[in-house]
């Protein structure tokens, strides 16, 4: 008999440009996987291709801010002049059918989920070195150099927080770093302090 266990929370987080979105897509592209990606609200524009409701929910600053005062959100933060944050309802829904609940943030926001959520899992994305990050950024060609030495100077004040992290991933390669996060959901799931009590239950016969 299978252990039942609830599907966990896992957190995708590092600083921008890393590659925490094309990480997250090669994740659901593994086979049979039972995870859903938690889609985030935002402040920005769409970048081309970009699709409403898939990429992000694209709203105005007004109707972040209503969710924000009416506790709408799990976590947010203001990037790069933007807002940002991860609506409540869709997580907690996802959560109890038991799937994995996959959610791509920057890491002030991470840390709120710690406070608020500490038995998430907390996966800390990083480059194989700067240069990598460097270019990267300046690769994705969306934004003006302004946006992209802030972004740099911010990733920079952020690696010295991975150490509030469960795990720590290098993108030396895409799919390498996908199978690393899955192999952590994995081994999560077997931790003693996750599944003790529904073992005890399998073992007294009320599973
Ligand atoms: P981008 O504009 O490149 O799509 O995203 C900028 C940064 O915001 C990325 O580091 C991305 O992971 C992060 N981000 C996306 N959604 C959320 C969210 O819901 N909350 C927080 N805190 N960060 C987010």
């Amino acid at each position: 008999m299978k252990l039942n266990e609830k599907g966990l929370l896992v957190i995708i987080s590092g600083p921008s440009g890393v590659g925490k979105g094309t990480i997250r897509k090669a994740l659901f592209q593994i086979p049979d996987n039972n995870f859903c990606y938690s889609v985030s609200m935002t402040t920005r524009a769409p970048r081309e291709g970009e699709v409403d409701g898939q990429d992000y929910f694209f709203v105005s600053r007004e109707e972040f801010e209503r969710r924000i005062k009416d506790n709408a959100l799990l976590e947010y933060a203001e990037f790069v002049g933007e807002y940002y944050g991860t609506p409540l309802d869709y997580i907690d829904k996802q959560m109890e059918s038991g799937k994995e609940v996959i959610v791509e943030i920057e890491v002030q926001g991470a840390l709120q989920v710690q406070e608020r959520i500490p038995e998430a899992v907390f996966i800390f994305i990083v480059p194989p070195s700067k240069k990598a990050l460097i270019e990267r950024l300046e690769k994705r060609g969306t934004d003006t150099p302004e946006k992209i030495k802030k972004r740099i100077e911010k990733a920079e004040r952020e690696y010295s927080l991975a150490y509030k992290y469960d795990y720590i991933v290098v993108n030396d390669e895409v799919t390498n770093a996908a199978d690393r996060i899955y192999a952590i959901i994995r081994a999560e799931h077997a931790k003693t302090e996750r599944s003790i009590y529904k073992y005890y239950k399998l073992m007294e016969g009320k599973e």
